[in-house]
């Protein structure tokens, strides 16, 4: 089933996504250098207590520092699988990412036929963990399923209402306001663009895209936050790909990475953390002997916001969609409109 437009004046246009086959971003000061940063997202219950402290441990003994952002509510990903009756593209990357060996059953059955669990708000001491060890924990929505079914048809209220209990309860467990936030399924709206840019946050990551950037509103002014896009495809994305091994996409990856410029690679716990963790390892290694350093979300959205950063980041369009192996729309950064 195809969203609806959003009623509050989203740009609803789909294209290709600004990286594909077009020309390189400009550079931006602030990112030299070979550079990459690591994006964990935490979909789930699982994935935090035991994908989390794996992929900590691999970070550790290899020198990684990463930024994870933790949906801190309910796991109803059992509610997911309702997709699979609905949307074709749903059902073949439920079937290609082999759903029910990567997620498990109680995952799967979480908020359905069991009752659901909770993600970041259960695990404080992980979330402690994770910065203690060096990394950036920021947050990743509430209730990640409620965010990716219906966020086109939520209104400001009732996302500020997802937004803020997320932060309370990361400043509850951290002792600190988070300061990045991450939309769940990469879907952001007019709507939920104005509520971020009203909470204490310093940055967001809430698309697809070629560099740091800020989100035109309609009416051509910029929004508060840097958005950090995400420049490199998902591994469940390219997984079952055409000729699509594992080397293959070491090799995409590797060649996906660009000097002096942005690269964000976003991992999910519950595929790199879990079961595709050796070919995880196997990419980290290549970006080091490649001669790539890591950085954080956070640390790349304050070098370029300080006001020493010239040109600053430019103001671009968010537009809607399709990836190849993601089914339903994705938000992405347009060609740049302007710079501020
Ligand atoms: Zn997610």
């Amino acid at each position: 089933m195809e969203p609806a437009p959003d009623p509050k004046g989203a740009p609803a246009s789909r294209s290709t996504p600004a990286s594909a086959g077009t020309p390189a971003p400009p550079s931006i000061v602030g990112l030299a250098g070979r550079r990459v940063a690591i994006r964990v997202d935490v979909d789930t219950h699982t994935g935090l207590r035991d994908g989390v402290p794996l992929l900590l441990e691999r970070f550790g003994r290899l020198g990684v520092r990463a930024s994870f952002f933790v949906t801190m509510g309910p796991d109803n990903s059992g509610r997911a699988i309702g997709r699979l009756f609905t949307r074709k593209g749903f059902a073949r990357k439920m079937a290609r990412t082999n759903a029910l060996k990567t997620y498990g059953l109680r995952t799967i059955l979480s908020g359905t036929l069991l009752p659901s669990r909770p993600v970041g708000s259960g695990f404080p001491e992980i979330l402690r963990r994770v910065e203690s060890g060096g990394h950036e924990c920021g947050i990743h929505g509430w209730d990640h399923v409620l965010w990716h079914d219906r966020i086109e048809r939520m209104g400001e209220a009732e996302i500020f209402g997802e937004l803020s209990q997320a932060a309370t309860a990361f400043a509850e467990a951290t002792g600190h306001h988070p300061a990045g936030t991450v939309a769940p399924a990469w879907r952001a709206t007019a709507a939920s663009l104005e509520v971020q840019d009203r909470l204490p946050f310093l940055y967001a990551s809430d698309c697809r895209g070629p560099s740091p950037f800020r989100v035109a509103r309609s009416d051509g002014t910029p929004h508060r936050l840097v958005q950090i896009p995400a420049t490199l495809p998902t591994l469940d994305e390219l997984l079952g790909a055409s000729g699509m091994t594992g080397e293959r996409f070491v090799e995409t990856l590797a060649s996906g990475l660009h000097p002096d410029r942005l690269n964000v690679f976003t991992i999910h716990t519950e595929v790199e953390g879990r079961h595709h963790a050796a070919l995880f390892e196997t990419i980290l290694r290549r970006f080091i002997s490649d001669g790539w350093t890591f950085e954080t979300l956070g640390e790349i959205a304050a070098r370029v916001t300080v006001r020493a950063a010239v040109p600053p980041p430019p103001v671009c369009r968010l537009e809607r969609a399709d990836l190849p192996g993601r089914p339903g729309w994705v938000s992405v950064q347009a060609t740049p409109a302007r710079s501020v």
